[in-house]
């Protein structure tokens, strides 16, 4: 069977009720990363696209939003860089291991401003929000997986009940219609 991500390949659990949080860890093996994120996470998705940090030989990263708010670097700060200046998600990684910790959207006029994006999967804390969908399916042929391999990667995300999108899920797609929309004045804002 086709290998998705390691944290999604065998199933997930179901989001633990009253859950608030955990602690994100880069991958080095002594003086890690750590992140604390104080709140449960929304919007977990697969995601396809080339810019979001994956595991060795995932072909879809795993990542959810959370309020900027709640999430606070605990220690090794200084080894944090972003990956791009350039990109719309400014993702901290670290030097050492090139883990994303955070991708943080700085643009307060961008649709996901306030949120930051996570990969719950470097946390040992159990209760996250498991993923809900897969978004920029198509995408995974930028990153080199033959065109061939889609209709077995699209049933295979079915079949574990993440609907393959080619862009966001219809409520992201539809949030960001809106704004856009409030924006230009064709909707109250
Ligand atoms: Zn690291
Ligand atoms: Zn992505």
């Amino acid at each position: 069977m086709i290998k998705l991500h390691p944290a999604i390949d065998n199933g997930f659990p179901p989001a633990k009720p009253g859950f608030t949080g955990g602690t994100l860890k880069c991958h080095c093996a002594s003086d890690p990363v750590t992140v604390e994120v104080g709140s449960q996470t929304a919007h977990n998705h697969a995601c396809g696209c080339t810019k979001c940090w994956k595991p060795a030989g995932a072909i879809f990263s795993q990542i959810a939003v959370v309020d900027r708010n709640s999430v606070k670097v605990t220690s090794g700060e200084d080894k944090l860089q972003v990956v791009d200046p350039n990109a719309a998600i400014q993702r901290h990684a670290c030097k050492d291991c090139g883990v994303h910790m955070f991708g943080r959207i700085e643009n307060t006029g961008h649709p996901f401003y306030g949120l930051d994006f996570v990969h719950t999967e470097l946390s040992d804390d159990e209760g996250w929000s498991p993923p809900e969908f897969a978004a920029f399916v198509s995408s995974v042929i930028e990153s080199g997986v033959s065109p061939d391999k889609m209709p077995e990667i699209r049933q295979r995300l079915e079949e574990l009940g993440l609907h393959p999108y080619d862009s966001l899920s219809p409520p992201l797609m539809d949030a960001i219609a809106t704004h856009v929309a409030k924006q230009s004045g064709v909707l109250a804002a």
